[in-house]
């Protein structure tokens, strides 16, 4: 028989912006659910990456003041310029002395769990292997969801944390599928290395490859990205992405994507003398990321607000067009949707006069706006195309260098959200310093908390 139940918010995903809103809505002593289709949290979100610094220092409280599992920091981006397999030039310029760091990469199955034992343990309830199939929709207001199961779960708010894949917001009518020219395929390769192996070859650095279209040693440059390689505590991830549709052609992706990695093994001599010998391919994995969500008028205009519903992170296409990180602003968009969701819940109303104060939020966040419309990566495929090495040089320097933290790139952001952060808390910079001091040392002694399931 169906169940039939009710609560006051209903999160649907346990990636990483649903466990942010949900721990938020409980500790405000709303019930909570979170439905998660994965056995696991996290384990249908991309395998590993890197979250950027700015995601922990202005991000949740809870997770600055924490020990999530994270893999390694770094510190440093090594920029290596490639031709005829040699590298000609490289700019590590992106640099912070630890125990600072740019970032920490981190596998995604780990740090969601760790997110959503947080969120449990402030009393939401968390159901995995659950899918939230479609909408329960009265008179236009979203009123719940049927799960895979055919339960009804009834809410005052739902929460749409769902990432790019999930399709609750377009069955309710309010958003549509991603065009193919926002979406980027990566392509992924997990390899094992020996930990004094990676911090031999990289220390805390991570690495991009550039090289023009000829060299054929990652997307072609002009029709996508570069090859970049994430360092984690005993492995790495060699990854490669390329556009759905570029420059209106559809690319055979299955086909390019090994054959770039390939070329790229063969002819590169870092990698051929200096990582090869001490690797061992443990998998491969595909993913998609609506990098271009943001650029494109139309995506970048559909509501992220409806009756009942409030989208979050991917879902709301709030991933960052020059770099591809969306974790930041999925918590940030998190943190604003739960605000809202428990003012809605308190004055009994939560219907889109309410909850368009979430919208209003969003577009005054520092980052959440700037991140989506940053056209610095857009930009770059044109110097690709022209063939001009030395303005790729710098331009590269200005995304993957030190020129990303000249005002008018990431400064911008980073002063505003500086200045409110000290608005709200004085003492804020003896906090993130904590924080880059303990994530550093737990790092050191691999030392993090606990996980409801390993
Ligand atoms: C290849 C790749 C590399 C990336 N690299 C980086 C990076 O280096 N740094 C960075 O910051 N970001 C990176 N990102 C982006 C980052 O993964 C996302 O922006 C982030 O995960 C968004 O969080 P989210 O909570 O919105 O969605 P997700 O983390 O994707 O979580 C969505 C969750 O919802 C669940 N779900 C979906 N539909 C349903 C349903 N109907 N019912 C129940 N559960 C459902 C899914 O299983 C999943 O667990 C990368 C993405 C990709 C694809």
């Amino acid at each position: 028989m169906a169940a039939v139940e009710t609560c006051d918010v209903l999160v649907v995903g346990a990636g990483f912006g649903g466990p942010v809103a949900a721990r938020r809505c409980a500790e405000a002593g709303l019930e909570t659910i979170i439905l998660e289709r994965s056995r696991v949290p996290g384990e249908k979100v991309v395998s590993g990456l890197v979250i950027p610094f700015y995601g922990f220092t202005f991000g949740p409280d809870f997770i600055r003041e924490g020990n999530p599992p994270i893999e390694r920091p770094i510190c440093r981006v090594v920029n290596r310029f490639v031709r005829g397999g040699e590298i000609y030039a490289t700019d590590s310029t992106l640099r912070v002395p630890k125990p600072l760091a740019l970032g920490y990469s981190a596998y995604c199955k780990p740090f969601c769990t760790w997110l959503a034992d947080r969120a449990v343990e402030a009393g939401a309830e968390l159901r995995t292997s659950t899918t939230a199939v479609e909408p329960i929709l009265e008179k236009g207001a979203v009123k719940g969801v049927i799960t895979d199961r055919g339960d009804e779960i009834r809410c005052r708010v739902l929460i749409d944390a769902g990432g790019t894949q999930n399709r609750l917001a377009i069955q309710a009518g309010l958003r549509r599928k991603y065009l193919p020219e926002a979406l980027e395929l990566y392509m992924l390769w997990d390899f094992e290395m020996a930990k004094e192996d990676v911090d031999q070859t990289f220390g805390l650095s991570m690495e991009f490859f550039h090289a023009l279209p000829e060299e054929g040693i990652g997307a072609p440059l002009g029709y996508g990205s570069t090859l970049y390689i994430f360092t984690y505590r005993e492995s790495i991830h060699p990854g490669l992405g390329q556009f759905l549709v570029t420059r209106g052609e559809i690319p055979n992706l299955a086909k390019l994507l090994p054959q770039y990695f390939e070329n790229f093994q063969n002819k590169v001599t870092r990698w051929k003398r200096d990582i090869a010998p001490k690797v061992k391919l443990r998998a491969t994995t595909w993913d998609v990321c609506p990098i271009y969500a943001g650029l494109i008028p139309e995506t970048r205009n559909m509501p992220i607000f409806g009756d009942g519903i409030l989208i979050i992170g991917d879902a709301a296409g709030f991933e960052a067009s020059a770099f591809g990180d969306g974790v930041p602003s999925a918590w940030f968009s998190a943190e604003l949707a739960a605000e809202v969701a428990v003012e809605a819940v308190r004055r009994g109303d939560s219907s889109p006069y309410v909850l368009r104060e979430y919208e209003k939020k969003v577009r005054e966040h520092p980052y959440i706006t700037w991140i989506i419309t940053d056209w610095r990566r857009w930009d770059l495929r044109k110097v690709l195309v022209s063939g001009d090495e030395r303005e790729l040089r710098r331009m590269i320097r200005d995304h993957w260098g030190v020129g990303a933290f000249r005002y008018r790139y990431s400064g911008r952001p980073l002063a505003k959200a500086v200045r409110e952060a000290l608005r709200r808390d004085p003492h804020a910079p003896l906090k993130w310093m904590e924080m880059f001091t303990r994530y550093f040392r737990n790092w050191e002694e691999n030392r993090f908390d606990p996980l409801s399931v390993s």
